[in-house]
């Protein structure tokens, strides 16, 4: 049977406990889960692509049938390209519906193969996202168990 391929993309800047959430349940589902990360010009990121590469290589080393990549240009090209079956998205609350939803729906015109699934996060880490985290460690608060801890040393090397 042919494996199924799930692609999770983002911007991962940088990676926090409730992208690593959605990442171990999707790993329960799919046989192989390619984490991708999306590099964006028009984004403004904190950390560049390299360095958020190498803290979601670090933090998912132990985990067996993991990819990480990054790409540019169109997700759905790139999930074509790489053979997924599907794209994982997580939703935390109502306000990312709208959004994804119109996403997901502009994929499936554009490849009527390959299906958005969405992964709900665990309740602690619904109010949990990487613009907040940055905010947190900006103004001197705490990111503890929100932010794996080489994600917190990154952080706070680079903001403080
Ligand atoms: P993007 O810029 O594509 O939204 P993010 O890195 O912010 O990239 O998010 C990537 C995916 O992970 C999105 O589907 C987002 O909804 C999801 N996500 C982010 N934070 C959480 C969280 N705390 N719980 C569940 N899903 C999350």
């Amino acid at each position: 049977m042919k494996q199924k391929i799930a692609i999770y993309p983002g911007s991962f800047d940088p990676v926090t406990n409730g992208h690593l959430d959605v990442i171990n349940r999707a790993l329960r589902i799919f046989d192989k889960v390619i984490i991708a990360v999306g590099d964006n010009p028009e984004k403004k990121a904190l950390f560049n692509v390299e360095e958020r590469l190498e803290m979601l290589n670090s933090i998912t080393n132990s985990l067996k049938n993991i990819e990480i990549d990054n790409f540019t240009g169109l997700m759905i090209d790139y999930a074509k390209k790489k053979n997924a079956d599907v794209i994982i998205r997580g939703l935390r609350a109502v306000s990312d519906f709208d959004f994804e939803f119109q996403r997901a729906l502009m994929n499936r015109n554009i490849d009527e193969n390959i299906e958005t699934i969405f992964i709900m996060t665990a309740g602690e880490y619904c109010f949990l996202n990487s613009s907040i985290v940055k905010e947190m460690v900006r103004f001197g608060g705490s990111v503890k168990g929100l932010v794996p801890i080489e994600v917190e040393r990154a952080l706070n090397k680079k903001l403080n």
